[in-house]
């Protein structure tokens, strides 16, 4: 465990934060320095406070805590992070016998000293019933380790004899807050409290104190733990070699099967998704192989998490998948189906059966798994976003630490049922999921091609503002990094340099977009160019060469992604860039109008093919978009030959108005929400009766 305090940076952190005062300043550094060891705590955990004085409006000197809010990471946390809250109004609670969860939360709010701030952790009472100054409190690794334990007491003592006081497992809250300040009243000398099954306290009089405490207690909790011989695991799988694209299979049979269909919505939602479906990620390693390929893993898997707080993320135990299921490729996905559906029965009894014992009514939550295991290949979680997808991931990989060096010394011991059940159907924990921002298309993953430019980028833009997961790809890597800047693109979306003509490309782009997010939902065929010649005089390398972009590369990506798409068993979408040239040629422009007209016929026969596995085919037509397209003059010359000018030629149409990318995006963006659409195509050309489709 190492101890990064310098103090050079404390100095900056006083500078920098001056406004906020010394103690706001040194809270925020110490609390980033816990926030960046994940051996501590993982996105989010953790919370951090300080007590200080401040002057009210009045003038009056009044004591405060400064908490962590709810909502704020400490790795990256700002003096904004630790909102104020009136002392004196939070210790007087300690008289109380009981305070429901409601009235804490409503007595944390209306004692803030700023009422825009977020709301204070929901272990801000334990923090201010102790007396100390500086309070830090992690989730460590190491100390779960020794907690997690059947005599879980009996080895806190071995490894920190009286320096720390320990405190049985309660749910955190009002309870748990004054049990806390009792154990700590029995022997003030302690340096901090381990909190059995649920992590450590630390405190002193300054950051630095409380911080050190932290670091030499945590390491002095893994020497202990080293100082054991280590556990080794009975491997019963030996083959793990697997590659990328048998990785992606999984993963796409994984997410087709881990969703659940809301038939209220077929009818009365038109535009929604009747699936809750969920983005996939995978991860695997030497450590996680061990445990995954190990006899203790149908053991110690099915145990449950190691501190209550991991169960949102990771329900209260992962699905392991039997190896031999894997080996047969045929049977693997009624195998999955299989396993899933006896998750959900598990889920749903293990519900009941806390509701009957509790005496509660509550509405189950979607009793879907978030994380497997599959032996030979590691680790695969799910969650609505690819951020809540990481931290599934990281969350059960540090569990695989947490269950191997707790074997090392004992027997490993999760929560009881009851205990698990309390924190997953917690409100308050629950809040931490932020389900309010979902958008159209939060959950689906969007493949387009040549998205660097024009037409696919306005559509990658106005997908990414509807929540969607995009993988661009584009032959021009330039434009590529180029876009992927762009500010709307930044959190959902992964690029890569794909030159739609080459089969193997395309399809590693498809692997790597799996890989990413789990498979594919809606995929967008835009890349082209648009070649002219006088059609008598073209020469056939022209000819082929925009065959080979403008229809060939559409059968590619189309062939790729249907191949997903059937994997995952849950439809699709595929939308082709097509033209007006289509339907409505255009003199010279022969060696673009002619595959065009191509790739309109292969979009009806995927219409055709495909309905019944529930994947739509539908393309739009859109004429004179000003972009990248149009180089070399093709605009001037263009309109120059019928003697008018560029803003006359790009609004000869119907409605009079230019056509802008933008206006094409919405209309990819409509197919992709016409559930009953298929085998359509929408022109986006500002009307031309000459181009209407027939
Ligand atoms: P654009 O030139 O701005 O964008 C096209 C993008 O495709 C570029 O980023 C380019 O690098 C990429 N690309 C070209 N060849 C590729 C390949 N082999 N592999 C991967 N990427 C490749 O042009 P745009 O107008 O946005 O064109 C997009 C699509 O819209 C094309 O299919 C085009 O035929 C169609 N379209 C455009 C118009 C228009 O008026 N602009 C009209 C009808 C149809």
């Amino acid at each position: 465990m190492k101890n990064l305090w310098k103090s050079a940076d404390v100095l900056d952190f006083i500078e920098r934060y001056k406004k906020y005062g010394e103690d706001v300043a040194l809270r925020t550094y110490s609390a980033r320095l816990i926030g960046q060891d994940s051996t501590l705590v993982l996105h989010g955990g953790g919370n951090t406070s300080v007590k200080s004085r401040v002057r009210d409006l009045s003038g009056e000197s009044i004591e405060v805590i400064y908490m962590k809010g709810s909502g704020w990471d400490l790795s990256t946390i700002e003096p904004a992070g630790h909102p104020a809250i009136e002392l004196a109004k939070l210790t007087q609670l300690r008289k109380l016998d009981k305070l429901s969860d409601e009235e804490m939360v409503n007595q944390l709010r209306i004692h803030l000293l700023d009422s825009s701030s977020p709301n204070p952790s929901v272990e801000t009472l334990l923090h201010a019933f102790l007396p100390h100054k500086f309070i830090d409190h992690t989730h460590a690794d190491a100390v779960l380790a020794i907690t997690n334990q059947v005599d879980g007491e009996q080895k806190v003592r071995d490894w920190a004899q009286t320096k720390l006081g320990i405190v049985p497992y309660i749910m955190p809250g009002f309870a748990l807050a004054k049990l806390a300040a009792t154990m700590y009243e029995k022997n003030p000398e302690v340096e901090g409290l381990v909190l059995l099954k649920h992590g450590i306290f630390t405190f002193g009089a300054t950051a630095e104190e409380s911080y050190n405490r932290m670091v030499y207690w945590v390491g002095e909790a893994e020497k202990w733990l080293d100082s054991k011989p280590s556990f080794s695991y009975h491997t019963v799988i030996k083959n793990t070699s697997y590659d990328q694209s048998e990785v992606m299979n999984v993963m796409n049979i994984l997410r087709g099967a881990n969703t659940l269909s809301d038939e209220t919505k077929k009818k009365t939602q038109p535009a929604q998704d009747p699936l809750q479906r969920m983005l996939c990620g995978f991860r695997s390693s030497s450590h996680i192989l061990d445990f995954v390929n190990s006899r203790e893993v149908l053991e110690f898997s099915q145990i449950g998490p190691a501190t209550p707080d991991h169960v949102i993320r990771t329900k209260p135990k992962p699905v392991l998948i039997a190896h031999e299921a894997l080996t047969n490729v045929d049977t693997f996905p009624s195998e999955v189906k299989k396993s899933i559906e006896n998750f959900q029965s598990n889920y749903r009894n293990y519900f009941l059966r806390q509701c009957e014992k509790q005496g509660v009514i509550k509405k189950m939550l979607d009793p879907l798994p978030r994380i497997f295991l599959v032996p030979g290949m590691g680790c695969f979680a799910f969650a609505p976003t690819r951020k809540e997808v990481t931290i599934a991931l990281d969350i059960y990989e540090h569990t695989i630490d947490v269950i191997q060096k707790a074997l090392s010394v004992g027997t490993y011991q999760a929560l009881p049922e009851k205990d698990i059940f309390d924190m997953e159907y917690w409100s308050l924990e629950q809040a931490k999921l932020g389900k309010s921002a979902e958008k159209a298309f939060s959950r689906k993953i969007v493949w387009i091609s040549g998205a660097a430019s024009g037409i696919g980028l306005a559509t990658a833009i106005a997908f990414a503002r509807l929540g969607a997961h995009l993988y661009l790809t584009d032959s021009n890597e330039n434009f590529l990094q180029e876009a992927l800047k762009h500010p709307d693109l930044k959190n959902c979306t992964k690029g890569l340099r794909c030159d739609v003509t080459q089969k193997k490309a395309v399809e590693e782009s498809f692997i790597q977009c799996s890989l990413e997010f789990g498979g594919v939902d809606i995929v967008i065929s835009n890349a082209g160019f648009a070649p002219t010649s006088p059609i008598a005089e073209c020469t056939d390398e022209l000819l082929r060469k925009s065959f080979e972009v403008n229809f060939f590369a559409h059968q590619n990506v189309a062939q790729a992604a249907v191949k997903i798409m059937k994997r995952q068993n849950i439809g699709g979408t595929l939308l082709f860039n097509a033209s007006k040239s289509a339907f409505n040629p255009g003199p010279d422009f022969g060696p673009y109008t002619l595959p065009k007209v191509g790739v309109i016929g292969l979009m009806r026969q995927y219409a055709v093919e495909l309905g019944t596995y529930g994947i739509r085919s539908n393309a739009v037509n859109a004429d004179r978009v000003r972009t990248r397209l149009y180089s070399d003059n093709l605009l001037e010359n263009r309109a120059a030959s019928r003697g008018i000018s560029v803003n006359e030629y790009l609004s000869g149409n119907l409605v009079a108005e230019e056509v802008y990318a933008e206006d094409v995006a919405e209309a990819f963006v409509y197919l992709a929400r016409a559930r009953k659409t298929t085998g359509a195509v929408i022109p986006v050309d500002g009307g031309n009766a000459a181009a209407f489709p027939r």
